[in-house]
């Protein structure tokens, strides 16, 4: 029994520490209020399909266990290219190719371009029509364009690796939100508009991630100096299991000191993912999505959903063994 409790104990932990992205509870719940931001003709197709909106929004990091290329396309290193506004990187993919070669591209994190492929997807499934994609597509795109919203995504010490911080991006990203975005946080957010250039929009944001990591490791840096060594981290209870985690104490404290930064980044992807849905449906001729073929998902979607969920299982229980409980 006590190791049974042990062993989960440890598979939770990893399972929030190897999610380099938005935890799996703040991406679920963007994609869901985003879905409160679309017009009416849109609303009618996604607050019936909202659960799967909301579970499918952490299929690309399930995949992460299962495709070698889908890791790069959660962030990008934008600290490797210089100094800010990093004006020697190229904003436009094939550009950015011949001076640094795709390969070197991937070797530091794509999701700027990746998220102009997503779109272009997405405003095709509007144009077929195909329900089965739009849906698909739209969970997916929430999850890159949440993605490039957090600092984390956008620094070379994305885990607080180089400072001694280990542990800092799920602290950020999965322990806060976890923690104070059910009982704290507004998302009461406006209406989705339309975006015309989309890749101006997510470069924006992605600079504005990067000028906010050096805020986010050393703000964590200076709290753990005034802190009391022994309740920055404790047991506590989540979902019935006992965790070992950043205390509650510090990551309210952290949460102070960032003065609403996470907050303030989980509500701009919320306006962003509907956004981005808005602006495909838009581009794609506003099709009447009463009228969508493709209503059920095919036996290969549904077999791609399982052997996602298998090999994410699988890669978190792989992870367990080779890495210590932090
Ligand atoms: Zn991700």
């Amino acid at each position: 029994m006590v190791m049974k409790k042990l062993l989960l104990v440890s598979f939770c932990s990893l399972v929030a520490q190897q999610c380099f992205c938005w935890g799996f509870y703040a991406h679920k719940k963007i994609n869901y209020y985003a879905v409160f931001l679309l017009p009416p003709e849109m609303v009618i197709l996604y607050k019936k399909n909202i659960d799967f909106i909301t579970d499918h929004a952490v299929d690309p990091d399930k995949r992460r266990y299962a495709v070698p290329e889908e890791g790069p396309r959660h962030y990008i290193d934008i600290d490797h290219y210089g100094k800010y506004p990093y004006d020697s990187l190229p904003r436009k993919w094939d550009d950015a190719v011949a001076k640094y070669s795709e390969d070197s591209l991937n070797a530091y994190g794509i999701v700027p371009w990746w998220l102009q492929t997503m779109l272009s997807r997405l405003t095709n499934a509007f144009k077929e029509k195909n329900q089965a994609k739009i849906l698909k597509l739209s969970a997916e795109m929430g999850h890159y364009i949440s993605d490039s919203h957090v600092p984390l995504h956008a620094n070379t010490n994305h885990n607080g690796q180089l400072t001694d911080q280990k542990g800092i991006h799920g602290f950020w990203e999965s322990r806060i939100p976890e923690l104070l975005a059910e009982k704290e946080w507004d998302f009461f957010i406006g209406k989705a508009v339309y975006i015309k250039n989309t890749a101006d929009f997510i470069w924006k944001r992605v600079l504005e991630s990067g000028a906010a990591a050096d805020t986010v490791l050393n703000y964590e840096k200076e709290l753990t100096k005034g802190f009391p060594s022994d309740q920055k981290f404790s047991f506590e209870d989540r979902n019935g299991l006992t965790i070992h985690q950043y205390s509650s104490e510090f990551s309210i404290k952290y949460n102070e000191q960032l003065k609403g930064m996470i907050e303030r980044r989980m509500r701009q992807s919320i306006f962003a993912v509907a956004s981005f849905w808005y602006t495909a449906w838009v581009n794609a001729g506003q099709p009447d999505l009463t009228k969508l073929s493709n209503k059920e998902f095919s036996a290969g979607d549904l077999k791609e959903f399982e052997n996602l969920n298998t090999t994410w299982k699988k890669g978190a229980i792989k992870g367990r063994e080779e890495t210590p409980i932090p």
